[in-house]
């Protein structure tokens, strides 16, 4: 009977929002080791095996707890350490593998960087843990970040938790599926052309892409340094608010850092208010090539906010058709310089050529041969091309440009609106495999997102319910002008509690009860013990 009582209580804990674990362990109602290892049976119960989610790529068991039991003994002692407490102190989360940690391997997805440790915390990291956030391990991704399904990780896809034959959205699926799944109430994204609010959109979750410069890059393994953003992934709109008020402000280590105070982000989202708002559909992004059910559940939210008394007003985004062919010049060019640095000498993988003299250049062409899959070297060689002298121009320069043209189209729209609103992804979750040996079918899913890393925007997107002819979750992306991320969730909240009004509840409530894998589950202690997924179709 208490085995009963004790597993029916870590499978409630495990659903509870973050603000609302927060608020129960400041009431001593539950204390952070309990919670953290709630959230560490449930991987234990979901992640591994066949067909386990496989969102973590290294589970940080040990640390986690001992971050939870010092956050309890400080609450225990009481007295002004208690009360200087963060107030997300003793809530777990989950960190992308992109993001270096001290103490747990970081391999960006890639095999070029397994066995590899970072010396140092991103600032990101280093946040979470002044907050005394416990951190829960590091989820899987597409390699360095490239890709929109999570198929392109050296380790194995990551399953959407709504349907296991089906991606989890990428690059950031590892981190969507974590959360869905209940694996952990939060979790931290990178957004460089929508891997943090496209795989929200498939897996019924929330994903922000703050303002560029407004959350530290520094500790990010740079895709493409002039996209790339961090920001937070949950469950709730506050939840965002929430995490992203602890990651955010300035950081002296990054160069393009903005020095602004962060707004009061969580008062917005606690505030939620659209009356007498604008908010602009964004005629561009819906309609042709948008599958019927996410185009019903645009129309729905676009009803729900104008009841709540915002005006609907229509905007027109000329040159973001544009906005795809700029990003694969300009993020491929970014990402072949940043990658320059894995060349077989400074960080882990060296491969010794099997024949012929052992040359610089021959150890770092078979390091790199061997440690990069195939849609990283694709981008290599793409933005090699593209930046190379007569090209440069015609490519990169003329991306460039485009790159302008789109933060005009934006100032104009923001001139009309004070959001604008569109589906955050043209359709829900395909399967995996489906688009795997069709890059740019791949591409294609992020015609939506990729607008507002050009021109450094901040977008949110948050469930917007299911489509009719799949069952599967549908996002809706509101994004607002650079700096002014406060009205995304003074916006989102709203939304998000009129749509869980008509659903009697979160939209996850609704996703199915996935099965125990653990008897069949490798040990989840390193990205090495765990299996890739036969279905993988990368060369690694
Ligand atoms: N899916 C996009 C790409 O493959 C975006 C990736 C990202 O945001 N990191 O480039």
């Amino acid at each position: 009977m208490t085995e009963l009582n004790s597993t029916d209580s870590s499978s409630a804990l495990i659903r509870l929002s973050a603000a609302r674990l927060a608020q129960k362990l400041a009431a001593g109602e539950v204390t952070s080791v309990e919670v953290t290892q709630a959230f560490l049976d449930r991987i234990a119960a979901v992640d591994g095996g066949h067909r386990g989610v496989h969102a973590f790529l290294h589970v940080n068991t040990e640390e986690a707890l001992a971050v939870a039991a010092e956050v309890d003994a400080i609450r225990a002692a009481g007295g002004a350490a208690a009360e200087e407490l963060h107030e997300l102190a003793g809530v777990p989360i989950a960190v992308k593998d992109l993001i270096v940690t001290i103490g747990q391997p970081t391999t960006a997805g890639s095999k070029i960087l397994e066995g590899w440790h970072s010396p140092y915390d991103a600032t990101v990291v280093k946040r979470l843990r002044d907050a005394k956030m416990p951190i829960l391990g590091k989820t899987n991704l597409d390699e360095f970040a490239m890709g929109s399904s999570t198929e392109h990780s050296a380790y194995g896809p990551t399953r959407n938790p709504w349907d296991l034959d089906r991606i989890p959205g990428g690059s950031g699926g590892g981190s969507a599926a974590a959360v869905a799944a209940f694996e952990a109430p939060l979790a931290l994204g990178t957004d460089t052309g929508g891997s943090i609010r496209q795989p929200g959109a498939v897996t019924g979750t929330v994903g922000v892409k703050p303002t560029y410069g407004s959350v530290s890059r520094y500790g990010a393994i740079a895709m493409a340094s002039s996209l790339d953003q961090i920001g937070p992934v949950s469950r709730t709109v506050l939840d965002s608010a929430l995490l992203h008020q602890v990651i955010g402000g300035h950081d002296p280590f990054d160069s393009t850092s903005l020095p602004d105070p962060l707004e009061d982000l969580v008062a917005a989202a606690r505030l939620g208010n659209v009356n007498g708002m604008k908010i602009g559909i964004i005629k561009e992004l819906h309609g042709e090539g948008y599958q019927a059910g996410v185009e019903n559940r645009f129309n729905e939210s676009l009803e729900l906010l104008k009841q709540a008394g915002a005006e609907i007003v229509e905007v027109s985004c000329p040159n973001f058709k544009y906005a795809l062919g700029a990003y694969y010049l300009i993020m491929p060019s970014e990402a072949s310089s940043n990658l320059a640095k894995f060349d077989g000498v400074r960080y882990g993988l060296r491969v010794l050529p099997e024949e012929g003299p052992l040359t610089i250049e021959r150890v770092m062409g078979s390091t790199r041969a061997a440690g990069f899959g195939d849609e990283v070297k694709r981008r290599i060689i793409l933005g090699t091309y593209a930046l190379s002298a007569g090209y440069y121009d015609a490519y990169y320069g003329s991306a460039q440009k485009v790159r302008t043209l789109i933060q005009r189209d934006f100032e104009a729209a923001f001139a009309q609106a004070d959001v604008l609103i569109s589906p955050t992804a043209p359709t829900t979750a395909f399967k995996l495999g489906e688009k795997l040996n069709d890059p740019l079918a791949m591409y294609l899913n992020d015609v939506a997102t990729i607008p507002a890393n050009m021109a450094g925007v901040p977008g949110l997107s948050l469930p917007g319910g299911l489509a009719d002819e799949d069952g599967l979750p549908v996002g809706i992306q509101l994004l607002a002008p650079a700096r002014q991320d406060a009205r995304l969730y003074r916006v989102g909240a709203v939304l998000e509690s009129l749509l869980e009004a008509q659903w009697g509840g979160p939209l996850l409530d609704r996703a199915p009860e996935l099965t125990d894998t653990s008897l069949e589950a490798p040990s989840l202690t390193d990205a090495a013990s765990i299996e890739a997924v036969p279905s993988h179709g990368g060369s690694h």
